[in-house]
C-alpha cells in the first residue's frame, strides 16, 4: 500500500538515484572530507547486488580489477579493491592465484562491501517521482521525500526484448537478466539462446555445463556473422582512456557514429578466455566423446518471429545472407538481446524539461551535465546514458572512477581530484583542450 511520504530532510547538495557501480564510484569518492558535499544515493533494492540475474558462478570480468571504483583517481581511498582484499584477509592467496581477470562474483562482493560501508548510501528506497520547482529537486520514494540542489541519474539500462517475442514473455521465455533469479530447471528441455554477445556466451557455457540441469538440446542463435571475440588489444585499450574521450567528445555526430561503429568489438565481443573455454568443450564433446549432437551454434540468424503452440515456442529465424527463414522448436527461450537506455518512469515529470537531439537522445556537456531548461542553476548529471556523447567507454567500468571525479570536481567547482587526462601513447591528431564547463553545450 502506498503510504504518504513523511520525512523531509534538509536540502542536500546532491542526490544520486540508483546505486550500481557507476553511482557507487561517485558515492565512494564523494564520501571524503575534502569534497565537503552533502550527498545521498538511493537504491531500490534492499541490499547491494550487481546484475544478480547474470551473476553466474563461472562468469568472469571483462576488465581488470584495478579498474575498480576509486583506484584510477584515488589509490589511497579505503574503497579500493586492494583494500577489500586486505581487509577480507585474502591478499596473499589472491596474489598466488595468478588471476589477471577475476570472477564477477568476487567483483560483486567487492562492490557490496563498499556499498554497505558508505554512510551516504540508502537501500530499500525505490524512487517513484522526481520533480523540479523553484531551484530544487524533490525526490520521492514510497516512504521518504528528499530535496537537493543537484541530481545524478545512475539508474542503469533496461532489458531489451525484440518486438517479435514481446507478447510471449513468461517463465519459459525471458530476458537473460532474470536467469539466475529464475534458476529454471532445463533438464530434458530444448533451449534456445538468442544473442551472440558476452551474455549469450556465458549462458551457452553455463547451459552446456548443466548448471541448470542437462538440456535435451541447445541452439545458440546470433545475427552476428560469427561468434565474435572482444578486441582486447593494447592499442584498442586507448579508447578506454580519458585522453581519447576528450578527443571524441567535440566530434560531430557523424564522425562519432563512425568511430563507435568501427569500435563495436572493443566493448561488445566475447572475451578470448570465454571463447576458448567454449570451443574446447565443443571439441571434446564432438570429437573426443563423440556424443550424439545435442547442441547447435547458428551465426547469421536473426529471430524474426515466434509463436507459442502446444507448450513450445516455434521460432522463426532468418539467415542474414540468403534471407531464407527457418523454424526451430524450443521449450525455453533465453533472450540475450541486450539493454536500452530508456529513462525509468520516475523521471517522467522532468522529461519535458530535457533537451534532446534530432534522434531524441539526451545531450550532455563534457562534464556529464544534462542539457535541460534549469541547467544554469541546477545540474542533472547522468552516467551510462549511451555512447553518442562520450563514446564507447561510457557503459564500461574502465573510466567509472575518472567520470566520477569529473562530476565531483564540477559539483564542487574546484579540482578536488586531479584528473591526469593527458596520459596516452597515441597521438589522435585532433587538437582539443579538455572542456570543464557548460558553455560548450549551452552554445550548441
Ligand atoms: C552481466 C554484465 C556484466 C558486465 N561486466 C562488465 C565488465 O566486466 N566490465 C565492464 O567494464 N563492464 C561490464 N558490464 C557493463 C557495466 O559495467 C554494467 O552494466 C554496470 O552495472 C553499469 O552500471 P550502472 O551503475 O550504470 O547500472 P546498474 O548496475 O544497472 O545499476 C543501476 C541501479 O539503479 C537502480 N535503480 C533503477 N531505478 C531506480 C529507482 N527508480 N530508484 C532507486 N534505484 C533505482 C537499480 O536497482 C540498479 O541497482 C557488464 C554488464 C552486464 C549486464
Amino acid at each position: 500500500m502506498m503510504t504518504t511520504p513523511q520525512k523531509l530532510d534538509p536540502m542536500l547538495d546532491c542526490i544520486g538515484i540508483g546505486l550500481g557501480p557507476f553511482n557507487l564510484s561517485i558515492a565512494a569518492l564523494a564520501d571524503q572530507d575534502k569534497t565537503q558535499l552533502s550527498t545521498r544515493f538511493l537504491e531500490r533494492k534492499p541490499s547491494f547486488s550487481w546484475h544478480p540475474g547474470l551473476l553466474l558462478s563461472d562468469a568472469k570480468m571483462q576488465t581488470s580489477f584495478l579498474k575498480d571504483l576509486v583506484t584510477a583517481i584515488d589509490p589511497t581511498s579505503q574503497y579500493s579493491f586492494l583494500n577489500y582484499l586486505v581487509t577480507q584477509q585474502k591478499f596473499y592467496p589472491f596474489c598466488a592465484s595468478g588471476q589477471s581477470v577475476i570472477s564477477r562474483l568476487e567483483f560483486s562482493d567487492y562492490l557490496a562491501w563498499t556499498a554497505h560501508q558508505l554512510p551516504n548510501a540508502q537501500f530499500d528506497c525505490n524512487v517513484k517521482n522526481v520533480e523540479y520547482k523553484d531551484g530544487q529537486f524533490t525526490v520521492s520514494s514510497e516512504n521518504d521525500t528528499f530535496t537537493s540542489e543537484h541530481l545524478i541519474i545512475g539508474t542503469g539500462m533496461q532489458a531489451y526484448v525484440p518486438e517479435c517475442i514481446k507478447g510471449q514473455l513468461s517463465s519459459t521465455c525471458f530476458h537473460a537478466s532474470e536467469l539466475a533469479l529464475r534458476a529454471p530447471d532445463l533438464t530434458g528441455k530444448r533451449v534456445a539462446i538468442i544473442g551472440g554477445g558476452q551474455t549469450g556466451a556465458d549462458i551457452f557455457q553455463h547451459t552446456f555445463d548443466q548448471h541448470f540441469g542437462k538440456p535435451a538440446h541447445i541452439e545458440w542463435i546470433t545475427r552476428r556473422p560469427n561468434i565474435e571475440q572482444l578486441d582486447e588489444g593494447c592499442f584498442t585499450d586507448q579508447y578506454f582512456m580519458p585522453d581519447y574521450v576528450n578527443h571524441f567528445y567535440p566530434l560531430d555526430q557523424k564522425s562519432k557514429q563512425q568511430e563507435i561503429t568501427h569500435q563495436k568489438l572493443s566493448s561488445d565481443g566475447v572475451t578470448s578466455d570465454c571463447l576458448q573455454n567454449i570451443y574446447q568443450r565443443l571439441y571434446h564433446d564432438k570429437y573426443v566423446l563423440r556424443n550424439t549432437k545435442w547442441w547447435a551454434i547458428k551465426p547469421h540468424q536473426t529471430l524474426v518471429g515466434s509463436q507459442y503452440r502446444n507448450g513450445s515456442y516455434q521460432l522463426e529465424i532468418q539467415h542474414g545472407l540468403n534471407k531464407t527463414v527457418d523454424n526451430i522448436q524450443a521449450d525455453v527461450v533465453i533472450l540475450c538481446t541486450g539493454f536500452t537506455h530508456d529513462l525509468p518512469a520516475c523521471f517522467d515529470n522532468l522529461k519535458h524539461l530535457m533537451i534532446t537531439d534530432q534522434h531524441n537522445r539526451l545531450i550532455l556537456s563534457s562534464d556529464y551535465c544534462l542539457q535541460w531548461k534549469g541547467m544554469q542553476t541546477n545540474h542533472i548529471y547522468i552516467v551510462n546514458s549511451g555512447t553518442h556523447n562520450h563514446g564507447i567507454a561510457e557503459p564500461q567500468l574502465s573510466l567509472a572512477a575518472w567520470r566520477a571525479a569529473k562530476i565531483i570536481n564540477h559539483l564542487t567547482q574546484r579540482s578536488v581530484y586531479p584528473l591526469a587526462e593527458n596520459q596516452n601513447i597515441l597521438d589522435w591528431g585532433l587538437d582539443v583542450e579538455p572542456q570543464h564547463d557548460l558553455a560548450a553545450v549551452s552554445s550548441m
